[in-house]
């Protein structure tokens, strides 16, 4: 909506997914990797506050509209920006796929609202010359803001998602599950419990307890927690895993 604004936000993207990367240390042990789930959230809000600005401006126009006053030179600045941005979507796009990156997958989404929000503008302005009903400039800028409000709506969702320490979706659970059946199938483990699962950010946070026969020597046991910690790698290679080891029917499964 407002490229300043966009600036910032980017700007803020960038830096707050660069920190997020950074190596777990003292004070942080687990990682950073909140600091882009607390950026996408954000990221939500902001989106959300221009939706909120588009839906009064909207109403208000409907109620009172105004005579077209946009410039020629105006429309094309802004087609030229809509293009660019569309391809930097489609970029942010790609990025967000790859990584997993919840940050970027925000930044993809606010500049999608800014295409919405300029192409409201175009058909807005082509509708006003074609018919001179003036009032479909507030009817476009509700219905954006509408669509803007769903997109900020589903950006907080994901970032509260992960603050609230929401398990990994069910596929990926069940992925891990397989892994530890099959070592279970193979009996290299008597069996397992209590398999957790978070997301932050683009860390994967896997904690498991592993059954194993009480007279197992303990080198023998760690080298099958090891191999259980590389079976769940192998399916999330991106995990962080804490695998501990319960001797037999020591605790209920
Ligand atoms: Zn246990
Ligand atoms: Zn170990």
């Amino acid at each position: 909506v407002d490229s300043l604004m966009d600036l910032f936000a980017s700007s803020a993207n960038a830096l707050a997914i660069q920190l997020a990367h950074a190596a777990p240390d003292r004070s942080h042990p687990f990682g950073h990797a909140k600091i882009e789930t607390l950026a996408t959230a954000g990221q939500g809000l902001l989106i959300g506050g221009s939706g909120v600005y588009l839906l009064v401006e909207g109403v208000r126009r409907l109620l009172s509209p105004e005579p077209l006053r946009l410039a020629a030179v105006t429309l094309g600045a802004m087609a030229a920006a809509a293009l660019v941005t569309a391809a930097l979507v489609a970029y942010l796009g790609r990025v967000a796929a790859r990584t997993g990156s919840s940050a970027i997958q925000a930044d993809a989404v606010h500049y999608r609202t800014d295409i919405a929000a300029n192409l409201a503008v175009f058909a807005g302005v082509a509708v006003t010359y074609a018919t001179g009903f003036t009032r479909i400039d507030g009817v476009l800028s509700i219905a954006v803001a509408v669509y803007i409000l769903a997109s900020a709506g589903s950006l907080l969702r994901l970032g509260v998602r992960d603050l609230i320490d929401t398990s990994a979706p069910e596929d990926r659970v069940r992925a891990i599950e397989a892994a530890l059946d099959a070592m279970r199938a193979a009996g290299e483990i008597l069996g397992y419990h209590a398999l957790r699962t978070r997301v932050a950010g683009h860390t994967l946070f896997v904690d498991v307890h592993i059954e194993l026969p009480g007279d197992l020597r303990l080198a023998r046991a760690h080298a099958r927690s090891d191999r259980a910690r590389d079976a769940i790698l192998a399916v999330e290679p991106d995990a962080e895993v804490l695998v501990h080891i319960d001797v037999e029917r020591d605790e209920p499964a």
